[in-house]
């Protein structure tokens, strides 16, 4: 079974793409975010170890993650964020084979916003990149979540660059034009992929 890594920037199509994926041919979803906020729900382990290392303050009453505290604890401050990550990183992307682990398709399709920034990209058999340019980025996502310009380009700017991005992708799928399109692209994708896991 293969594993296919779904990656882009902010606002690129990550989600548009997997949701073809998983609409039209029925690819299983493996989505790095959605594992993330699961571990870190009361009483799951990440929880726990994020407890131990930084204290009863980082959850609150219910046992839940208290994100502001988490948020404030490594903001500016790269040595605690590198922590935070270095506990979390391993059990989400244990969570992540589990899954992959439970399918019996082809191949999955595994979500990870950050596979390039976190250097995960031997995790994967092959890397796709979703790509549009910057200025399509911003407008997206000033219409999905209403931030303002300078925070999205702040966030693009956190991010490896568009062309970083494309030159270690395996497959890229070009975001900038129309539904159809982006569908038709995918459909070759689905069945490059196809091919592969039967070699
Ligand atoms: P990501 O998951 O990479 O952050 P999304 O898939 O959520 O990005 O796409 C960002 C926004 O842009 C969403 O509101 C989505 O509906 C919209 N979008 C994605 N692809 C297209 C497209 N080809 N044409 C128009 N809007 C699009």
């Amino acid at each position: 079974m293969l594993k296919i890594g779904l990656t882009g920037g902010i606002g690129s199509g990550k989600s548009t793409i997997a949701s073809i994926f998983d609409s039209v041919f029925n690819i299983p979803i493996i989505d790095a975010d959605i594992i993330a906020h699961q571990l870190v729900k009361p009483g799951q382990p990440a929880v726990l170890v994020l407890k131990k290392y930084f204290g009863r303050s980082i959850v609150d009453d219910d046992g839940r993650l208290n994100r502001k505290q988490l948020r404030d604890l490594i903001f500016s401050n790269p040595a605690k964020k590198k922590q935070v990550e270095d506990l979390l990183h391993p059990l989400i992307y244990q969570q992540m084979n589990d899954e992959f682990s439970r399918q019996s398709s082809p191949y999955s399709i595994f979500c990870i916003p950050l596979l390039m920034e976190t250097k995960m990209e031997p995790f994967v058999d092959r890397v796709l990149v979703v790509d549009c340019s910057v200025n399509c980025q911003i407008k997206r996502v000033v219409s999905r979540d209403k931030l303002s310009n300078d925070r999205i380009l702040s966030i693009i700017d956190s991010q490896v660059s568009r062309d970083y991005r494309i030159s270690h992708a395996d497959d890229v799928v070009d975001n900038s034009k129309s539904a159809t399109q982006l569908a038709e692209q995918v459909k070759k994708l689905h069945n490059q992929y196809l091919s592969f896991s039967n070699c």
